[in-house]
């Protein structure tokens, strides 16, 4: 009796335990996400902001601890689309005037110091923190660009405390206010050879809504536990651009300035070409894949699904542009792999119907249900998902006043998967084929193995009349499409 209690405790304490970090994480993104909202209903992607106030330096004065004020002006702009991030800060000193001016793009950095006016060209990891704890919102976003080292440390004299790192052995506190969920304080741990353990802290006052965004009256850094520098915002701009124009950018190499105003963005290139009435072939060059796009009377349906939220999200975009009035409804799969089935999480929350064979059903629910937060795609949470399954050995037509296809279950004799579709459009003759089959773009035959006698022996037994088989993986260096003859004599090599 007291092993079975002894045995039960162990796994009620131990079970919770299993997910922990995963849990951790999603508390904590959660207050990111409220504290991101609550500084402003839309984020501006530009923003230009100036700041004044003194530097209390810490000099090698006449006793110990004694500082000098130095009066800063700074400004600072930040371009989302752009991955640009710049700043410029005058200081006045010994009655001179000393400017440090920085510009990055995505990780490229290029810097000049007050007192040393050479260019230096270096990676902006450190440069990102610095401009982004200017500003509370950038701030947030960048501890959201670091989202996977995102941990919830517990809840302290009214904020959540929250910590991610951006580099290696390196962590920030935020300090998210309960009440109001704005960040009111950041921590950085970092070492002194006088002074010791130290924390590097700002501490923002005074928020007011500019334009929608909320940004604080007054930041406060300090250094060994005094203020380091007191800083007084005066002015917001969100319409500059990240050229020389606004930002003074004229000590930069050309060959970078001219980068500046591209914008970023990881796009994938697709071709659609119209292969067949109602059937388009969507080339994914960047990927060496292809889809296929089939027109019905009063929607669009999507043949495979290779992974990648962005790919399919993209894809699905495409669609809509050349179709408007035509929803997508249907995702026809040939087999699970990753290369034809992996994206369908990005349909997840569309009424759509998967066309597939009952083996996948468990496997493609769990990844349909799949959270993403640290992908760069966001993705919502899944709708109730629909599937048909077309019988193993068996078929199933699909059909409306426009197009029809067939989709036939070939996969015991594939060698390939266990079950595995092949579609067959009979007005078209046309086969569309995912991993079964390869057409050299010389015409030369190779020897297909179980893969292409399966679809040989499903055309021939079928009598389907086939004019051009066409395949899904892969796009180079391969022909278009094969043919009946193509296979025949690819089945016939030993
Ligand atoms: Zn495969």
């Amino acid at each position: 009796m007291r092993f079975v209690y002894l045995l039960t405790t162990l796994l009620v304490s131990t079970t919770p335990l299993l997910a922990q970090t995963i849990a951790n994480y999603q508390k904590a993104l959660s207050v990111l996400q409220k504290a991101i909202s609550a500084s402003g209903k839309t984020i501006p992607t530009s923003i230009l902001l100036t700041s004044k106030g003194t530097i209390h330096n810490l000099g090698h004065y006449d006793i110990p601890e004694k500082t000098n004020d130095i009066p800063v002006d700074e400004s600072v702009a930040y371009f989302q689309d752009e991955q640009v991030a710049y700043l410029r800060s005058v200081i006045q000193n010994n009655g001179g005037s000393f400017i440090r001016s920085a510009v990055s793009k995505s990780d490229s950095l290029y810097t000049t110091g007050y007192y040393n006016r050479a260019l230096v060209r270096t990676n902006s990891q450190e440069f990102g923190y610095e401009a982004a704890k200017i500003l509370p919102i950038k701030l947030l976003q960048f501890a959201y660009a670091n989202r996977q080292s995102l941990r919830y440390l517990g809840q302290q004299d009214n904020h959540f405390l929250l910590s991610f790192s951006y580099k290696s052995n390196d962590a920030v506190t935020m300090y998210i206010s309960t009440k109001t969920l704005l960040l009111d304080k950041i921590e950085k741990l970092g070492y002194n050879d006088q002074y010791g353990d130290v924390a590097f802290v700002s501490v923002y006052e005074g928020y007011e809504d500019k334009n929608g965004l909320n940004v604080p009256r007054t930041r406060t850094d300090y250094e060994f536990g005094k203020p380091e520098r007191e800083m007084t915002y005066t002015a917001i701009r969100f319409d500059a651009k990240p050229d020389s124009s606004d930002l003074q950018l004229r000590w930069v190499p050309a060959a970078f300035r001219n980068k500046l105003p591209e914008v970023n963005r990881k796009i994938e290139s697709l071709v659609f070409e119209t292969i067949a009435p109602n059937l388009d072939l969507v080339k994914i060059t960047s990927q060496n894949n292809k889809v296929l796009v089939a027109q019905f009377g009063d929607h669009i349906a999507l043949f495979e699904s290779p992974s990648g939220l962005g790919l399919n999200q993209q894809i699905l975009s495409e669609i809509q542009k050349r179709y408007p009035q035509k929803p997508l409804r249907q995702v026809f799969l040939t087999h699970h792999h990753p290369d034809h089935a992996g994206g369908i999480r990005a349909f997840a929350t569309l009424p759509v119907t998967f066309i597939t064979t009952s083996g996948n059903e468990a496997y493609f629910k769990k990844i349909l249900a799949t959270n993403h937060t640290l992908s760069e795609t966001r993705v919502g949470v899944e709708k109730n998902v629909q599937f048909d399954f077309v019988p193993v050995e068996g078929h199933k037509s699909y059909r409306d006043k426009l197009t029809e296809v067939v989709a036939y279950e070939i996969g015991k004799s594939t060698s390939h998967t266990v079950e595995h579709l092949v579609y067959y459009f009979p007005e078209q003759k046309l086969v569309w084929s995912g991993d079964l089959l390869f057409f050299r773009p010389d015409g030369r035959a190779l020897p297909t193995g179980d893969r292409g006698k399966a679809v040989y022996n499903l055309i021939t037994s079928n009598n389907l009349a086939v004019d051009k088989i066409y395949t899904a993986w892969p796009l180079n260096g391969q022909a278009a499409y094969g043919t009946v003859e193509d296979l025949r004599k690819s089945v016939k090599i030993k």
